[in-house]
């Protein structure tokens, strides 16, 4: 895994140790000796991982935490803090500042790695999404960075497995106000719990009388339901064996008990505010994936998907020795509907007849927009007489009922003239049945358009 680290320590021979051990790794490594230079770092250069020294004149960790969260281009971005003192008010307030995690001083060489390496993975998945999500579309991923889900949304649904009531009290005591904790006393049925609801942190207790609770991390990192939900470990003192071995198995973070309320809140409401922020981009990149195969005007699956799936659709007909068949409609005249009721006319035209087109094919017939007012069905399973049919009767629902154009109850004549071609016995090819579909629909055209031709199989 190779990354790029900016360490940023007022006091060089600190810097220089850090970037010792990081380069021994083969980790890259960039250096700051003060705030201004650490953001200036990351807002122009390609940085994975920020260890920040929280002591420093001028600007101090805190405020260098605060500025890059709340910069949208630099947001997302993990900052380790690097505290001095073991001291929980100084975790607390690196947490609230945004931090995604801490070090304390001096740096336990095993936690400096295993750390970065796990938030250089969890960056690499965030970047990997960011850049699907930008490429074929830009808007909305800023506004999606800048907006503070921490404060904005509602509570968290967070999972709580532990069998210890003592200790169960005692967490829901201090979650009482920002999460809605379930919990569950048994780790089997925990596990279940977890994969069956829509909870956005589950806390593991390490103490359990009779179960692993590393084999519960590595069940629920392993099942597809819940491979994004973030994993916190609560384990005792000198347990620090046991929770390198979680982070190597993806748990998200961890806390030592006794448990500190602040701490708890603070590090529960990063994972939340990180999953939120990768559920969102998710979610945007599978829109973007669905925008790129369906025609925006119809509704209807656009050419780029006939393209990628016409062939599939061929190769299975002809290894099942199966019947298929495709036909291609071409509204008549279209050109001077456009020019005499407008392009917007045009297109109210475009819809409608993609609606009557889906109401007469069948769920598994693939409808496409080929593109301008032409449209392909593919037919599975269907041969030349029965295509012949469909697009038969295709063409009287486009003719026997006028469509509605405009607001104003404007009605008007279509009519479609379709070209109906079929896989033939022996060779064929995806290109040789679509150019007969084409050549069916230039005679259907010639023949005084608004009707049928099929090139019989
Ligand atoms: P034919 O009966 O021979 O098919 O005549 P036609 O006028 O339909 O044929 P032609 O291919 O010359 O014209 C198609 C027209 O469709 C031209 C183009 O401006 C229009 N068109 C293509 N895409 C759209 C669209 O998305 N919306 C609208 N309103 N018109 C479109
Ligand atoms: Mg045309
Ligand atoms: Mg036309």
């Amino acid at each position: 895994m190779t990354a790029r680290i900016l360490v940023v320590d007022d006091i060089p021979a600190n810097v220089r140790l850090l970037e010792v051990r990081l380069l021994a790794e083969y980790f890259e490594v960039l250096t700051a000796n003060n705030g201004l230079d650490a953001i200036e770092t990351c807002e122009n250069g390609k940085v994975d991982v920020v260890l920040l020294d929280v002591m420093m004149p001028d600007m101090d960790g805190f405020e260098v935490c605060k500025r890059l969260k709340s910069d949208p281009a630099t947001s997302h971005i993990p900052v380790v803090m690097i505290t001095a003192l073991d001291q929980v008010s100084d975790r607390v307030r690196g947490l609230e500042a945004g931090a995604d995690d801490f070090l304390t001083k001096p740096v336990n060489d095993l936690q400096l790695m295993t750390r970065v390496k796990s938030l250089v993975r969890l960056k690499s998945l965030t970047d990997e999404l960011r850049l699907r999500a930008s490429t074929t579309r830009n808007i909305g991923i800023e506004e999606l960075l800048s907006r503070d889900f921490a404060t904005e949304d509602a509570k968290p649904r967070v999972l709580l497995i532990d069998e210890r009531k003592s200790s169960v009290e005692r967490i829901q005591k201090m979650l009482r106000n920002s999460a809605e904790l379930d919990i569950a006393t048994d780790p089997n049925a925990g596990f279940f719990q977890a994969a069956e609801t829509a909870y956005e942190c589950v806390l593991i207790s390490t103490a359990f009388s009779d179960f692993d609770a590393l084999r519960l991390c590595s069940q629920l990192r392993s099942l597809d339901r819940t491979r994004f939900l973030p994993i916190m470990l609560l384990a005792d003192e000198g347990e620090e064996g046991r929770i390198l071995r979680g982070l190597e198995l993806g748990i998200n973070d961890y806390l030592i008990r006794p448990i500190d309320q602040h701490e708890l809140t603070a590090r529960l409401r990063t994972q939340v505010r990180r999953k939120r922020y990768n559920d969102q981009l998710r979610a945007s990149v599978a829109q973007t994936i669905e925008m790129a195969v369906i025609d925006g005007l119809t509704g209807l699956h656009n050419r780029r998907y006939l393209d990628s799936h016409l062939q599939t659709l061929f190769d299975r007909a002809v290894a099942r020795r199966r019947p298929l068949s495709v036909m291609i409609t071409d509204l008549d005249r279209f050109k001077s509907i456009n020019d005499t009721h407008g392009h917007d006319g045009g297109d109210d035209v475009l819809r409608e007849f993609a609606r009557r087109l889906r109401k007469n094919v069948r769920g598994i017939d693939l409808a496409c927009r080929f593109g301008g007012e032409e449209f392909v069905v593919v037919m599975p399973d269907t041969d030349g007489a029965v295509a012949e049919k469909v697009a038969e009767r295709i063409r009287a629902e486009i003719a026997q009922a006028p469509f509605a154009i405009g607001n104003d109850g404007k009605m008007i004549e279509v009519t479609v003239s379709v070209g109906v071609s079929s896989v033939l016995k022996g060779t064929d090819s995806v290109a040789a049945l679509m150019k007969r579909a084409d050549l069916a629909l230039y005679e259907a055209k010639s023949a005084g358009r608004n009707r049928v031709v099929a090139k019989a199989a």
